[in-house]
């Protein structure tokens, strides 16, 4: 089959187009013939280089597809059938998977980072990781918010619990998984305040639905979050950036209130005041993708048109690295599509 590898870590050079060994389903497994699959800023790191990553390696944690083969011992799906995937694969039987809390696995690896991802025609995935496309959704829009949205909907639904009277700051509500945690915030009935970078993103930001919009390349975002909370703070500080707005989230949060983190793209290593901390007894909560029970939850709320994840542009897969710098540019608002139906380099 023809995907994407590298056999380094590196910059897009290092991304190659090429023949992979085709993937044979085992017992309780399925292959699924990709026909959408998204760019995560994920993807970006481990094209970089993470640890636990294994080269050769084909990256890409999301993907839509048709069941092409299915192993021994699988009843459903069926080859034909129209699924996404859920990029976390778990092994049911640790004390997490047992209490229904999958993303904490002792063994919790991502499509694309641990194990061969989606950027490919073909990947092979335990039975357990696919999920019908709900009617009306094109394999591009199943592709698109399986990562993010199921990232986000564990931080705002099961950690922070926002409620419709509680009011949340979301750091970089450009995109990802940050952009996700806005229109789910939103569902819970939410007052959101959201910073960016820009005038083009602030606009699309605002017309997301946040209240109100704060550009941290300019504004001070502490004095906003005061000034439309008559300084009380706000409930909830939704902040995957990291280094750089770990000292804003915590002075920005009410007493009682929470931090959740998905993630640190500006650094792992913040200042910490904790002071803040024990004073206005904040919770800091850490969030990492998400169990079956809330991705099912996600998937209704798509179904049902309640989210409707964006698609910015679809690249060939032949395309990757553009896609990828495409990407890293961060002018994108909504998911980067790679599609494998070309074979030509
Ligand atoms: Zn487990």
């Amino acid at each position: 089959m023809k995907a994407i590898f590298f056999e380094k870590h590196g910059g897009n050079e290092v991304l190659q187009y090429g023949d992979r060994p085709t993937p044979e389903p085992g017992p309780g497994e399925v292959r699924v013939s990709i026909r959408a699959a998204a760019l995560n800023r994920l993807d970006i790191f481990v094209r970089n280089g993470i640890p636990h990553v294994p080269l050769p390696q084909i990256p890409g944690a999301d993907g839509a597809g048709i069941v092409d083969a299915v192993g021994p011992g699988v009843e459903r799906p069926a080859p034909g059938d129209r699924v996404l995937l859920q990029p976390g694969l778990y092994c049911t039987v640790c004390e997490f998977c047992r209490g229904g809390e999958q993303s904490l696995c002792v063994q919790y690896r991502i499509l694309g980072e641990q194990v061969a991802g989606t950027f490919a025609q073909q990947i092979v995935v335990p039975a357990r990781n696919v999920y019908p496309i709900p009617e009306g959704l094109s394999f591009e829009q199943a592709a698109a918010f399986p990562l993010v949205y199921q990232t986000a909907w564990r931080m705002v639904v099961t950690r922070a619990a926002v409620r419709p009277e509680q009011t949340v700051l979301i750091h970089g509500a450009g995109g990802g998984a940050a952009g996700a945690a806005l229109e789910v915030a939103l569902l819970c009935g939410a007052r959101v305040f959201a910073t960016t970078s820009g005038e083009q993103k602030a606009s699309l930001v605002k017309s997301a639905g946040a209240e109100l919009v704060i550009d941290y390349t300019k504004d001070d975002v502490l004095r906003a979050v005061r000034e439309v909370t008559h300084k009380r703070g706000v409930d909830v500080v939704i902040d995957c950036v990291g280094e750089k707005t770990w000292m804003i989230s915590l002075k920005s949060v009410a007493r009682g209130g929470c931090i959740v983190t998905c993630g640190a793209t500006t650094g792992p290593n913040p200042t910490e005041e904790i002071r803040q901390i024990f004073w206005k007894q904040i919770a800091i909560l850490g969030s990492t993708m998400s169990n079956d029970q809330e991705f099912r939850a996600l998937l209704s709320a798509v179904a049902s048109g309640r989210l409707k994840p964006r698609i910015d542009r679809i690249f060939a897969l032949t395309e990757a690295r553009a896609a990828y710098a495409y990407m890293e540019e961060g002018r994108q608002h909504g998911k980067i599509i790679l599609t494998p139906e070309s074979r030509d380099l």
